[in-house]
């Protein structure tokens, strides 16, 4: 989806939407974003002078500082209940849960990436419409992989979480914390680092064998050489 703010310019901005197609409500009337506001103090660009910076909606403000405040992401974060907004979209790219139900689906994400993935993990283990009496119309393991700088950054945490203890079968969930863990080396963990844990004794070339690894071109190139994979990704592009 992509959004902006009329007369401000007028680039649009893509959001990754958050919720699956029934949305949080299950009314199919309603899209979740996952916004992160772009904050950066002292840096190369500002829009507000020292001094200038007012405290934003959640009450942070750097009036000491020259700012520069990401355009769109701060608009959509100040937005109150009722405020219009101009979106369009779907826009370029798109990534589809694979059709079979057995399918075992890995999820690789960093920051607010995640919203695919929380999107496709409502369908799968939350909303009604993915229920089948007791059980859920997916069959298959779902494995996501989180990576975030804080683990107060940990977006989603308490969904993730909550799918583990209700589907330890089927719902596996590792977050690399990049400046609060570290991997065997003593560097900081980062998500490929955190795969290659659990994954080490297999190698990523049997993963791919068994697994459908989805944002496969953001990720490292070893990562990245998908062919061959039993399921393949029903991925018309990538979101
Ligand atoms: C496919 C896709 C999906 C996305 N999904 C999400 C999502 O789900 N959630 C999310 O939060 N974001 C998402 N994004 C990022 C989002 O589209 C925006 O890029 C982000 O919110 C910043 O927009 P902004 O208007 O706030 O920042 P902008 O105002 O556009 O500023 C962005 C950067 O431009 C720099 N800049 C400012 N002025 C200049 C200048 N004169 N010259 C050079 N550089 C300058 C700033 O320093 C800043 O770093 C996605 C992006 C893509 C491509």
């Amino acid at each position: 989806m992509s959004a902006c703010r009329r007369g401000v310019r007028g680039v649009i901005r893509l959001y990754s939407i958050a919720s699956s197609a029934v949305g949080d409500d299950e009314t199919s009337k309603t899209v979740s974003l996952c916004v992160k506001r772009v904050v950066e103090v002292d840096g190369q660009h500002a829009n507000r002078e020292v001094g200038e910076d007012k405290p934003d909606k959640a009450g942070t403000a750097f009036p000491k500082n020259k700012v520069y405040r990401g355009v769109c992401s701060n608009h959509i974060c100040d937005l109150s209940v009722g405020d219009d907004v101009m979106i369009t979209g779907p826009t370029g790219a798109e990534m589809l849960l694979p059709e079979d139900p057995e399918a075992n689906i890995v999820m690789l994400a960093t920051g607010t990436g995640i919203a695919p993935m929380r999107a496709y993990c409502r369908l799968l283990f939350n909303d009604k419409v993915g229920g089948e009496g007791d059980s859920r119309k997916f069959k298959g393991l779902a494995w996501l992989f989180m990576g975030v700088p804080y683990s107060k950054s940990l977006l989603y945490d308490d969904e993730h979480q909550e799918y583990v203890s209700k589907y330890p079968d089927q719902f596996r969930y590792d977050y690399a914390v990049s400046r609060e863990q570290k991997n065997d080396a003593g560097q900081k963990m980062y998500i490929q680092t955190k795969m290659a844990e659990p994954l080490g004794r297999r190698g990523v070339e049997d993963l791919q064998q068994d697994f459908q690894l989805g944002q496969a071109r953001h990720m490292s190139p070893s990562l990245n050489a998908r062919k061959g994979s039993k399921h393949e990704f029903n991925q018309k592009h990538s979101a």
